[in-house]
Protein backbone atom coordinates (compact mmCIF):
# COMPACT_ATOMS: atom_id res chain seq x y z
CA UNK A 1 0.00 0.00 0.00
CA UNK A 2 1.17 3.73 -0.88
CA UNK A 3 2.01 5.46 2.69
CA UNK A 4 -1.08 7.98 2.83
CA UNK A 5 1.16 11.82 2.24
CA UNK A 6 1.05 13.85 5.11
CA UNK A 7 -1.33 16.25 5.04
CA UNK A 8 -0.60 18.61 7.88
CA UNK A 9 -0.57 22.24 5.81
CA UNK A 10 2.52 21.85 3.43
CA UNK A 11 3.74 24.23 1.45
CA UNK A 12 5.08 22.70 -2.13
CA UNK A 13 7.11 25.15 -4.01
CA UNK A 14 8.76 22.91 -6.13
CA UNK A 15 7.09 22.56 -9.25
CA UNK A 16 10.18 22.83 -11.51
CA UNK A 17 11.26 18.95 -9.92
CA UNK A 18 7.40 18.06 -10.21
CA UNK A 19 4.04 19.30 -10.07
CA UNK A 20 1.12 17.94 -8.56
CA UNK A 21 -1.02 15.58 -10.06
CA UNK A 22 -4.29 17.83 -11.49
CA UNK A 23 -7.36 15.75 -9.23
CA UNK A 24 -8.89 15.45 -12.90
CA UNK A 25 -6.06 13.93 -14.75
CA UNK A 26 -5.80 11.67 -11.84
CA UNK A 27 -10.03 11.03 -11.85
CA UNK A 28 -9.28 10.72 -15.47
CA UNK A 29 -6.97 8.25 -15.44
CA UNK A 30 -8.66 6.08 -12.99
CA UNK A 31 -11.89 5.98 -15.00
CA UNK A 32 -9.77 4.94 -18.01
CA UNK A 33 -7.58 2.51 -16.46
CA UNK A 34 -11.15 0.45 -14.83
CA UNK A 35 -12.45 0.73 -18.74
CA UNK A 36 -9.80 0.28 -20.82
CA UNK A 37 -7.11 -1.90 -20.40
CA UNK A 38 -5.94 -3.85 -23.80
CA UNK A 39 -2.49 -3.76 -25.56
CA UNK A 40 -3.15 -0.72 -28.64
CA UNK A 41 -1.22 -3.27 -30.81
CA UNK A 42 -3.79 -6.16 -30.49
CA UNK A 43 -5.82 -6.58 -33.42
CA UNK A 44 -8.99 -7.94 -31.44
CA UNK A 45 -11.42 -5.08 -30.10
CA UNK A 46 -10.06 -4.74 -26.86
CA UNK A 47 -7.04 -3.15 -28.12
CA UNK A 48 -8.47 -1.63 -30.89
CA UNK A 49 -10.83 0.60 -28.52
CA UNK A 50 -7.22 1.19 -26.73
CA UNK A 51 -5.60 2.29 -30.25
CA UNK A 52 -8.20 4.54 -31.31
CA UNK A 53 -8.11 6.80 -27.93
CA UNK A 54 -4.44 6.75 -28.58
CA UNK A 55 -4.93 8.16 -31.64
CA UNK A 56 -7.72 10.69 -30.04
CA UNK A 57 -4.66 11.65 -27.79
CA UNK A 58 -2.56 11.91 -29.91
CA UNK A 59 -4.09 13.88 -32.38
CA UNK A 60 -5.24 16.50 -29.60
CA UNK A 61 -1.84 17.18 -28.86
CA UNK A 62 -0.70 17.29 -32.49
CA UNK A 63 -3.45 20.07 -32.73
CA UNK A 64 -2.47 22.19 -29.63
CA UNK A 65 1.67 22.19 -30.50
CA UNK A 66 0.29 23.19 -34.18
CA UNK A 67 2.14 20.02 -35.62
CA UNK A 68 1.05 18.76 -38.88
CA UNK A 69 0.38 15.09 -38.84
CA UNK A 70 -0.19 12.74 -36.07
CA UNK A 71 3.08 10.59 -36.99
CA UNK A 72 5.08 13.65 -36.02
CA UNK A 73 4.02 13.03 -32.31
CA UNK A 74 6.17 10.38 -30.78
CA UNK A 75 5.09 9.04 -26.92
CA UNK A 76 7.90 8.51 -24.65
CA UNK A 77 8.66 8.14 -20.83
CA UNK A 78 9.25 11.67 -20.38
CA UNK A 79 11.81 14.51 -20.94
CA UNK A 80 14.81 12.22 -20.42
CA UNK A 81 13.65 10.02 -23.24
CA UNK A 82 12.80 12.59 -25.38
CA UNK A 83 15.88 14.46 -25.20
CA UNK A 84 18.07 11.53 -25.98
CA UNK A 85 15.70 10.15 -28.96
CA UNK A 86 15.96 13.58 -30.34
CA UNK A 87 19.86 13.92 -30.02
CA UNK A 88 20.51 10.32 -30.70
CA UNK A 89 17.95 9.38 -33.06
CA UNK A 90 18.88 12.36 -35.19
CA UNK A 91 22.86 11.27 -34.81
CA UNK A 92 22.02 8.11 -36.22
CA UNK A 93 19.64 8.73 -38.66
CA UNK A 94 22.05 11.29 -40.13
CA UNK A 95 24.42 10.06 -43.49
CA UNK A 96 27.50 12.55 -41.85
CA UNK A 97 30.47 10.95 -40.66
CA UNK A 98 30.91 12.68 -38.01
CA UNK A 99 28.14 15.10 -37.17
CA UNK A 100 28.48 18.07 -35.50
CA UNK A 101 25.78 19.30 -32.85
CA UNK A 102 25.78 22.80 -30.93
CA UNK A 103 24.20 22.69 -27.93
CA UNK A 104 24.65 25.59 -24.78
CA UNK A 105 26.35 24.66 -21.28
CA UNK A 106 23.35 25.34 -19.27
CA UNK A 107 20.80 22.62 -20.54
CA UNK A 108 19.42 19.64 -18.71
CA UNK A 109 22.22 16.53 -17.78
CA UNK A 110 19.65 14.91 -19.95
CA UNK A 111 21.05 16.72 -23.06
CA UNK A 112 23.89 17.68 -21.74
CA UNK A 113 25.47 14.00 -20.78
CA UNK A 114 24.03 12.29 -23.77
CA UNK A 115 25.79 15.00 -26.27
CA UNK A 116 28.95 14.57 -23.56
CA UNK A 117 28.91 10.73 -24.26
CA UNK A 118 28.48 10.75 -27.87
CA UNK A 119 31.35 13.25 -28.52
CA UNK A 120 33.73 10.79 -25.71
CA UNK A 121 32.83 8.09 -27.75
CA UNK A 122 34.00 9.99 -30.93
CA UNK A 123 30.77 9.52 -32.29
CA UNK A 124 30.24 13.56 -32.87
CA UNK A 125 32.21 16.72 -32.45
CA UNK A 126 30.15 18.86 -30.05
CA UNK A 127 29.80 23.28 -29.53
CA UNK A 128 28.63 24.37 -25.92
CA UNK A 129 27.75 28.04 -26.64
CA UNK A 130 28.50 30.19 -23.11
CA UNK A 131 25.67 32.19 -21.63
CA UNK A 132 25.52 35.72 -20.28
CA UNK A 133 25.40 36.43 -16.50
CA UNK A 134 21.78 35.98 -16.85
CA UNK A 135 21.46 32.60 -18.45
CA UNK A 136 20.80 34.14 -22.11
CA UNK A 137 22.75 32.59 -24.78
CA UNK A 138 24.70 34.77 -28.07
CA UNK A 139 22.97 34.18 -31.40
CA UNK A 140 25.84 35.46 -33.25
CA UNK A 141 27.81 33.13 -31.17
CA UNK A 142 25.74 30.28 -32.77
CA UNK A 143 25.42 31.94 -36.36
CA UNK A 144 29.31 31.57 -36.12
CA UNK A 145 29.58 27.38 -34.78
CA UNK A 146 27.88 26.26 -37.60
CA UNK A 147 30.05 24.26 -39.84
CA UNK A 148 29.74 22.08 -42.62
CA UNK A 149 28.64 18.82 -40.60
CA UNK A 150 26.24 20.30 -37.57
CA UNK A 151 23.03 18.33 -38.12
CA UNK A 152 21.71 19.86 -34.69
CA UNK A 153 21.14 22.53 -32.93
CA UNK A 154 19.89 21.89 -29.33
CA UNK A 155 18.96 24.52 -26.82
CA UNK A 156 16.38 24.74 -24.02
CA UNK A 157 13.66 26.75 -24.37
CA UNK A 158 13.72 27.64 -20.67
CA UNK A 159 16.12 26.40 -17.95
CA UNK A 160 14.83 24.51 -15.17
CA UNK A 161 17.31 26.18 -12.05
CA UNK A 162 16.98 30.09 -13.78
CA UNK A 163 14.09 29.93 -15.27
CA UNK A 164 15.67 31.95 -18.26
CA UNK A 165 13.75 31.74 -21.62
CA UNK A 166 16.08 31.20 -24.52
CA UNK A 167 15.54 32.75 -27.81
CA UNK A 168 14.43 30.00 -29.41
CA UNK A 169 12.04 31.13 -31.93
CA UNK A 170 14.49 33.80 -33.27
CA UNK A 171 17.16 30.60 -33.49
CA UNK A 172 14.38 28.25 -35.66
CA UNK A 173 13.90 31.52 -38.13
CA UNK A 174 17.48 31.98 -38.66
CA UNK A 175 18.00 28.29 -39.04
CA UNK A 176 14.93 27.79 -41.41
CA UNK A 177 16.67 30.57 -43.59
CA UNK A 178 20.20 29.08 -43.47
CA UNK A 179 18.84 25.50 -44.39
CA UNK A 180 16.99 26.60 -47.87
CA UNK A 181 20.76 27.72 -49.09
CA UNK A 182 22.17 24.90 -47.13
CA UNK A 183 20.72 21.90 -48.41
CA UNK A 184 20.55 22.82 -52.07
CA UNK A 185 24.28 23.16 -51.67
CA UNK A 186 24.36 19.86 -50.95
CA UNK A 187 25.38 20.22 -47.12
CA UNK A 188 23.08 18.55 -44.20
CA UNK A 189 19.83 20.24 -42.82
CA UNK A 190 20.40 21.90 -39.14
CA UNK A 191 17.77 20.23 -37.46
CA UNK A 192 16.41 22.22 -34.31
CA UNK A 193 15.59 20.46 -30.84
CA UNK A 194 14.08 22.11 -27.81
CA UNK A 195 13.78 20.91 -24.49
CA UNK A 196 10.51 22.86 -23.70
CA UNK A 197 9.91 20.48 -20.51
CA UNK A 198 9.93 23.35 -18.39
CA UNK A 199 8.05 25.94 -20.98
CA UNK A 200 5.09 23.76 -21.95
CA UNK A 201 3.05 24.65 -18.84
CA UNK A 202 3.43 28.54 -19.64
CA UNK A 203 4.91 29.75 -22.76
CA UNK A 204 3.70 29.46 -26.47
CA UNK A 205 4.55 26.01 -27.84
CA UNK A 206 3.32 26.01 -31.06
CA UNK A 207 6.02 23.91 -33.32
CA UNK A 208 5.51 26.64 -36.44
CA UNK A 209 5.78 29.79 -34.07
CA UNK A 210 9.16 28.30 -32.86
CA UNK A 211 9.86 26.65 -36.51
CA UNK A 212 11.50 23.62 -34.05
CA UNK A 213 11.92 20.61 -36.01
CA UNK A 214 12.12 18.23 -32.44
CA UNK A 215 10.58 19.10 -29.25
CA UNK A 216 10.64 17.65 -25.98
CA UNK A 217 7.93 17.43 -23.27
CA UNK A 218 7.29 15.82 -20.12
CA UNK A 219 4.04 15.09 -18.46
CA UNK A 220 5.01 15.59 -14.72
CA UNK A 221 5.84 19.26 -15.45
CA UNK A 222 2.72 20.17 -16.09
CA UNK A 223 0.18 18.67 -14.13
CA UNK A 224 0.14 14.98 -15.27
CA UNK A 225 1.35 11.77 -14.34
CA UNK A 226 5.32 10.67 -14.07
CA UNK A 227 6.72 8.54 -16.51
CA UNK A 228 5.00 9.36 -20.15
CA UNK A 229 5.87 12.59 -22.15
CA UNK A 230 6.49 13.50 -26.15
CA UNK A 231 9.12 14.41 -28.54
CA UNK A 232 7.35 16.57 -31.46
CA UNK A 233 9.20 15.24 -34.49
CA UNK A 234 8.60 17.58 -37.81
CA UNK A 235 7.75 15.35 -41.04
CA UNK A 236 10.85 14.46 -43.06
CA UNK A 237 13.30 14.35 -39.89
CA UNK A 238 16.10 12.06 -40.63
CA UNK A 239 15.34 10.12 -36.80
CA UNK A 240 16.09 6.62 -36.33
CA UNK A 241 14.74 4.85 -33.01
CA UNK A 242 17.16 4.28 -30.69
CA UNK A 243 15.89 0.90 -28.75
CA UNK A 244 14.98 -2.02 -30.71
CA UNK A 245 11.93 -3.93 -30.00
CA UNK A 246 8.77 -3.19 -31.62
CA UNK A 247 7.59 -1.11 -34.34
CA UNK A 248 5.40 1.07 -32.36
CA UNK A 249 5.10 4.82 -32.62
CA UNK A 250 5.47 4.84 -36.01
CA UNK A 251 8.90 2.58 -36.10
CA UNK A 252 10.65 5.36 -34.03
CA UNK A 253 10.05 4.44 -30.18
CA UNK A 254 9.70 0.50 -29.81
CA UNK A 255 7.81 -1.04 -26.79
CA UNK A 256 4.26 -0.85 -25.52
CA UNK A 257 2.60 2.71 -24.62
CA UNK A 258 2.26 3.91 -21.42
CA UNK A 259 -1.81 3.88 -22.74
CA UNK A 260 -2.85 4.84 -18.47
CA UNK A 261 -0.29 7.47 -18.44
CA UNK A 262 -0.69 8.60 -21.93
CA UNK A 263 -4.60 9.40 -20.54
CA UNK A 264 -3.27 11.24 -18.03
CA UNK A 265 -0.75 13.62 -20.05
CA UNK A 266 -3.60 14.12 -22.59
CA UNK A 267 -6.21 15.08 -19.93
CA UNK A 268 -3.31 17.36 -18.58
CA UNK A 269 -2.66 19.16 -22.16
CA UNK A 270 -6.37 19.52 -22.61
CA UNK A 271 -6.92 21.66 -19.33
CA UNK A 272 -3.40 23.26 -20.28
CA UNK A 273 -5.22 24.33 -23.56
CA UNK A 274 -8.20 26.15 -21.50
CA UNK A 275 -5.96 27.58 -18.72
CA UNK A 276 -2.76 28.33 -19.25
CA UNK A 277 -2.84 32.05 -20.22
CA UNK A 278 -5.33 32.91 -17.68
CA UNK A 279 -2.90 30.71 -15.16
CA UNK A 280 0.57 31.85 -16.39
CA UNK A 281 -0.69 35.86 -15.49
CA UNK A 282 -1.61 34.77 -12.04
CA UNK A 283 1.20 32.54 -11.41
CA UNK A 284 3.95 35.48 -12.22
CA UNK A 285 2.15 38.13 -10.09
CA UNK A 286 2.89 35.58 -7.18
CA UNK A 287 6.31 34.57 -8.25
CA UNK A 288 6.78 39.26 -8.72
CA UNK A 289 5.54 39.10 -4.92
CA UNK A 290 8.21 36.62 -4.31
CA UNK A 291 10.88 38.40 -6.17
CA UNK A 292 10.06 41.76 -4.16
CA UNK A 293 10.21 40.52 -0.46
CA UNK A 294 13.30 38.44 -0.83
CA UNK A 295 15.32 41.17 -2.39
CA UNK A 296 14.78 43.06 1.10
CA UNK A 297 17.00 40.34 2.44
CA UNK A 298 20.52 41.57 2.94
CA UNK A 299 23.11 39.73 0.88
CA UNK A 300 20.81 38.01 -1.90
CA UNK A 301 21.05 38.08 -5.21
CA UNK A 302 18.01 36.74 -8.03
CA UNK A 303 19.66 34.23 -10.75
CA UNK A 304 17.91 34.34 -14.06
CA UNK A 305 16.78 36.75 -16.79
CA UNK A 306 15.43 39.88 -15.32
CA UNK A 307 12.17 39.55 -17.60
CA UNK A 308 12.78 37.08 -19.68
CA UNK A 309 12.20 34.43 -17.21
CA UNK A 310 9.36 31.58 -16.69
CA UNK A 311 6.52 32.86 -14.89
CA UNK A 312 6.73 30.26 -11.84
CA UNK A 313 10.60 30.34 -11.17
CA UNK A 314 12.67 32.66 -8.67
CA UNK A 315 15.86 31.21 -7.55
CA UNK A 316 18.19 33.23 -5.62
CA UNK A 317 21.43 33.26 -3.92
CA UNK A 318 22.03 33.88 -0.42
CA UNK A 319 25.44 35.06 0.49
CA UNK A 320 27.39 33.44 3.36
CA UNK A 321 25.09 30.44 4.24
CA UNK A 322 24.21 27.04 2.29
CA UNK A 323 21.13 26.32 0.36
CA UNK A 324 21.25 23.20 1.40
CA UNK A 325 20.57 24.10 5.23
CA UNK A 326 17.78 26.88 4.07
CA UNK A 327 16.21 24.08 2.19
CA UNK A 328 16.12 21.83 5.45
CA UNK A 329 15.03 24.66 7.60
CA UNK A 330 11.85 25.60 5.59
CA UNK A 331 11.26 21.65 5.26
CA UNK A 332 10.97 21.60 9.02
CA UNK A 333 8.76 24.73 8.59
CA UNK A 334 6.53 22.65 5.96
CA UNK A 335 7.63 23.97 2.87
CA UNK A 336 9.31 22.63 0.11
CA UNK A 337 12.08 24.50 -2.50
CA UNK A 338 14.49 22.85 -3.77
CA UNK A 339 18.11 24.00 -3.93
CA UNK A 340 20.76 23.67 -7.25
CA UNK A 341 24.18 22.90 -5.49
CA UNK A 342 22.68 19.44 -4.36
CA UNK A 343 24.33 16.59 -6.39
CA UNK A 344 22.43 13.14 -7.17
CA UNK A 345 25.37 11.57 -5.72
CA UNK A 346 24.87 13.26 -2.09
CA UNK A 347 28.28 15.03 -2.38
CA UNK A 348 27.96 19.11 -2.97
CA UNK A 349 28.75 20.18 -6.68
CA UNK A 350 27.92 23.59 -7.68
CA UNK A 351 25.62 23.63 -10.00
CA UNK A 352 26.58 23.88 -13.68
CA UNK A 353 23.89 26.54 -14.55
CA UNK A 354 25.18 29.06 -11.92
CA UNK A 355 28.86 28.16 -12.47
CA UNK A 356 27.76 29.40 -16.41
CA UNK A 357 26.42 32.27 -15.04
CA UNK A 358 29.24 33.43 -13.71
CA UNK A 359 28.45 32.54 -9.92
CA UNK A 360 31.32 32.10 -7.55
CA UNK A 361 31.13 28.78 -6.27
CA UNK A 362 30.67 29.97 -2.97
CA UNK A 363 27.56 32.21 -3.83
CA UNK A 364 26.17 28.93 -5.49
CA UNK A 365 26.25 26.75 -2.50
CA UNK A 366 23.82 29.46 -1.36
CA UNK A 367 21.56 28.83 -3.76
CA UNK A 368 17.51 28.04 -3.31
CA UNK A 369 15.19 27.83 -5.84
CA UNK A 370 11.54 28.42 -5.46
CA UNK A 371 9.00 27.17 -8.04
CA UNK A 372 5.07 27.79 -8.04
CA UNK A 373 2.20 26.20 -9.89
CA UNK A 374 -1.52 25.97 -10.55
CA UNK A 375 -1.86 24.90 -6.48
CA UNK A 376 0.07 27.50 -5.30
CA UNK A 377 -2.03 29.77 -2.99
CA UNK A 378 -1.38 33.96 -1.89
CA UNK A 379 -1.07 32.22 1.74
CA UNK A 380 1.93 29.51 0.71
CA UNK A 381 4.05 32.64 -0.56
CA UNK A 382 2.82 34.58 2.79
CA UNK A 383 4.56 31.78 5.02
CA UNK A 384 7.35 31.52 3.00
CA UNK A 385 7.60 35.52 3.39
CA UNK A 386 7.11 35.21 7.15
CA UNK A 387 9.48 32.55 7.99
CA UNK A 388 12.13 33.15 5.62
CA UNK A 389 14.14 36.05 7.10
CA UNK A 390 14.33 34.15 10.24
CA UNK A 391 15.84 31.17 8.66
CA UNK A 392 18.56 33.44 6.48
CA UNK A 393 19.09 35.34 9.95
CA UNK A 394 19.75 32.24 12.34
CA UNK A 395 22.16 30.69 9.36
CA UNK A 396 23.81 33.68 9.24
CA UNK A 397 24.20 34.07 12.62
CA UNK A 398 25.64 30.48 12.94
CA UNK A 399 27.62 30.68 9.76
CA UNK A 400 31.51 30.57 10.03
CA UNK A 401 31.29 32.55 6.37
N1 LIG B 1 14.54 18.67 -19.26
C1 LIG B 1 14.28 19.61 -18.34
C2 LIG B 1 14.49 21.05 -18.69
C3 LIG B 1 13.81 19.25 -17.07
O1 LIG B 1 13.56 20.20 -16.17
C4 LIG B 1 13.62 17.87 -16.79
C5 LIG B 1 13.19 17.44 -15.45
O2 LIG B 1 13.60 17.98 -14.44
C6 LIG B 1 13.89 16.93 -17.79
C7 LIG B 1 14.35 17.37 -19.01
C8 LIG B 1 13.68 15.47 -17.56
O3 LIG B 1 12.31 15.15 -17.64
P1 LIG B 1 11.76 13.78 -17.03
O4 LIG B 1 11.79 13.93 -15.55
O5 LIG B 1 10.37 13.67 -17.57
O6 LIG B 1 12.65 12.69 -17.52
Amino acid sequence: MPTKTNKKARVYLDYCATTPVDPRVSKYMYEFMQEKFGNPSSIHTSGREVRDFIDEARDFIREYIGADEPTEVIFTSGGTESDNLAIRGVVAGSKIKKPHIITTVIEHKAVLTTIQELEKNGVVEATYLKVNHEGEIDIEELKKNIKYNTVLVSIMYANNEIGTIEPIREVGKYLEKLNSGRVRAGFPQVYLHTDAVQAFSYLNTNVKHLHVDLMSVSSHKICGPKGVGMLYVKKGTLIKSINTGGAQEFGVRGGTENTIGIAGFYKAVEILKSEREKEAKKIEKMRDTIIGKILKIPEVELTGHKKNRLPGVASFVFHKIEGESISINLDLEGIAVSTGSACTSGSLQPSHVLMACGFDPEAIQGNIRISIGRFTEKSDIDVLIKVLPGIIKRLRDMSPL
